[in-house]
């Protein structure tokens, strides 16, 4: 079978392999769709630290199963399902929390361990999820807006709230989708004007806001000069994390969706005197995979718009380098098989 390996940082192989065998608990499935994300690029570009090569990237899929034992869900040969590429170990003290999203021994497919961008791949049988009535290539970004989903579970969102989602790549995209679907006013920040224009016709936002001009003013104007009770900060970018702190109420919340290798630090007077919660969002769990499925089965989400680009499992090699221009105006693009 083809297999496409990140030998190392900006080097892509195509090689043959021989199709695994699953062990028990495990299913055979045959990749039907690769989303590409930024943890990808990052790897590609050799900027992910402690990232091990060789590695088949690759963990936002789409896949259909070949194989299967009995088990829980009654999956059988011929389902189309999606995958949960977090594999917890089950008993640590995040795990017995039931938070598998944050387990102390988080392994994930396709970034600790070998992934989806592959013609088959062996996956534990309770890490995928059936995804009736979702077309392959929703299935592909079931993962990547569960993100946003868990993000908003976590910020604990109620209707008539006010939120500030910093960052409009296809993270912050899904938050933003998340909180308009449980009932907040959304203010989308960010720098790139189209892809704002985007946000407004797609969360759709109610506001949008360019950081390049005045955005505290911006924000305040909005707000009734009370600002945003939740602020999540899809931008992974430390300078970006710091200020946002600027932008939450006082007695709001702040939730750092996107993660940066760095040290990021505040003014404690000005997290203080909000008596601000922050926390941070990591992953999702089966309960987020949920509610996204049901959203886009239920037409809640335009996924003909969220994928942009796309390419064959041959032609992935040649087109990769492109999908990182952000001039081509890319938001997901999924790699078929
Ligand atoms: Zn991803
Ligand atoms: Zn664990």
């Amino acid at each position: 079978m083809k297999t496409i390996v990140c030998e190392e940082p900006n080097r892509f192989l195509m090689k043959d392999t021989t199709i695994p065998v699953p062990s028990a608990g495990e299913a055979l499935i045959r990749i039907k769709r690769v989303g590409i994300c930024g943890t990808d690029i990052h790897a590609y570009r050799g900027n992910q630290p402690y990232f091990v090569y060789p590695r088949i990237l690759g963990h936002e899929l789409s896949a259909e199963i070949v194989e299967i034992g009995a088990n829980e869900q009654g999956l059988k040969p011929g389902d189309i399902v999606t995958v949960m590429p977090y594999l917890e170990c089950g008993t640590c003290i995040a795990c017995r929390q039931g938070k598998t999203n944050c387990c102390t021994q988080m392994s994930v497919l396709g970034v600790h361990q070998d992934g989806g961008m592959r013609e088959y791949m062996t996956v534990r049988a309770d890490h995928l999820l059936p995804t009736d009535g979702l077309t392959l290539d929703q299935s592909a970004i079931v993962e990547c807006l569960s993100i946003g989903a868990h993000a908003v579970r976590r910020a604990a969102i109620t209707p008539g709230e006010t939120a500030l989602v910093i960052g409009a790549g296809p993270i912050g995209l899904g938050v933003m989708k998340y909180a308009k679907l449980s009932g907040a006013k959304v203010i989308a920040l960010d720098m790139n004007q189209e892809r704002l224009e985007f946000c407004k016709q797609w969360a759709p936002a109610d506001e949008v806001v360019n950081v390049t001009n005045e955005p505290l003013q911006a924000i305040e104007a909005i707000t009734g000069g009370d600002l945003p009770t939740v602020v999540l900060d899809a931008t992974g970018n430390a300078k970006s994390m710091e200020s946002a702190l600027q932008y939450v109420s006082h007695g709001g919340r702040l939730i750092y969706v996107g993660l940066v290798k760095a040290d990021i630090s505040f003014s404690d007077p000005e997290f203080h005197k909000r008596e601000m919660t922050m926390m941070s969002s990591r992953n999702a769990t089966r309960e987020d995979f949920a509610r996204v499925i049901d959203s886009i089965r239920d037409g809640k989400v335009d996924t003909g718009a969220f994928i942009t680009h796309r390419a064959g499992f041959d032609e992935m090699i040649d087109t990769y380098e492109q999908w990182m221009n952000p001039q081509t105006g890319v938001i997901k693009a999924v790699v078929e098989l």
